[in-house]
């Protein structure tokens, strides 16, 4: 059994795009510009901007956070999206989800110029992706096949089974995995109404979970010498951790680990891959390689 190393695979991407970035500068380009808006104060949400930002160090970009309280109204949130549209400096931005209540989601994601929506959750690029266009692929899908890129894990032919069909995850991970020049592999998504799930698992020589259910992945449910590509990322109450909490994944680890080719830990498999591909895109828009 091969352990996918997210973090480690996460940290050579991201040097490579810091060495790419310092040589755009020092030929007189500018940094690429990540702006990123965060809404209210969802711990989740907090972390994961804070490591965004982070990220954005790491890979020599410059960065901008901007601030709403929860009870920021759509019209303010919109008319912020609107001068990031505007705004020659900035390469790329993303609005940190969940909202709250009181704002319309996609209305959001559709006020986002499609040039700068390093998120690729814009109907357009969306679409694109679907029918193999350049165009921004999400964050998290474009991270799980890079991984399986990387480990040389074949997926030509083969049978993934994914479980989830969310608009973030699994529809472009099935999208991607059915499509040509990407998985070229024969794809079943299954989710919360699919019958004989086991069974569809059973056959898969891929496995990707992205349902949020802990430990829902069990040994029987997985072929001898499959991969597993656990996207899953549960906060479980836990006294003993100093923030109170750890993070499960869709997989029983132990128990299937054993039996896999290739398997992903959480933490530390895609989650790492996740805001290393936000990176990516945002490199790829200051360079303006999908949108003039
Ligand atoms: P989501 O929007 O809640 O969607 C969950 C999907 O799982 C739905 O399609 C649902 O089916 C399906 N599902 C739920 N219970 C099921 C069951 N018992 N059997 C089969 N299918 C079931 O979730 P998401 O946003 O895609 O996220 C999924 C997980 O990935 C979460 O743990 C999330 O935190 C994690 N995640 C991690 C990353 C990362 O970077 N590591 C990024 C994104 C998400 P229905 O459609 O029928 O309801």
């Amino acid at each position: 059994m091969t352990l996918i190393d997210g973090k480690a695979t996460a940290a050579t991407i991201k040097a490579e795009i810091k060495e790419e970035v310092e040589k755009i500068v020092q030929a007189g380009g500018k940094r690429p510009h990540l702006a990123a808006i965060l809404v209210g104060h969802d711990g989740g949400s907090e972390t994961y901007v804070r490591n965004k930002v982070l990220a954005c160090e790491a890979c020599g970009f410059e960065s901008t956070l901007i601030r709403f309280e929860d009870d920021i109204t759509e019209q303010t949130l919109l008319e912020c999206i609107e001068q990031l549209n505007n705004n020659a400096d900035i390469d790329g931005f993303i609005v940190q989800l969940p909202l709250p209540r009181h704002i319309n989601e996609q209305r959001i994601i559709e006020a986002i110029d499609y040039r700068k929506d390093v998120d690729g959750f814009h109907p357009l690029n969306v679409g694109r992706m679907a029918i193999g266009l350049p165009c921004f692929i999400s964050a998290t899908p474009l991270g799980i096949l890079t991984l399986l890129r990387r480990y040389d894990i074949p997926t030509s032919g083969k049978k993934c089974v994914i479980l989830g069909r969310s608009n973030i995850v699994g529809k472009p991970m099935a999208q991607l995995m059915m499509q040509k020049q990407y998985g070229d592999a024969t794809v079943t998504v299954c989710h919360s109404r699919s019958e004989n799930l086991r069974e569809e698992c059973l056959k898969a020589d891929i496995i990707i979970a992205a349902i949020g259910k802990p430990g829902f992945v069990t040994a029987d449910m997985v072929k001898e010498g499959a991969t597993i590509v656990d996207v899953g990322t549960t906060r479980v109450p836990d006294a003993s951790r100093k923030s109170g909490f750890r993070l499960c994944g869709d997989v029983q680890f132990d128990e299937v680990a054993p039996k896999c080719a290739y398997i992903t830990p959480v933490p530390g498999g895609v989650g790492p891959m996740t805001i290393c591909m936000l990176m990516l895109n945002t490199l790829s828009a200051a360079k303006k390689e999908f949108y003039k």
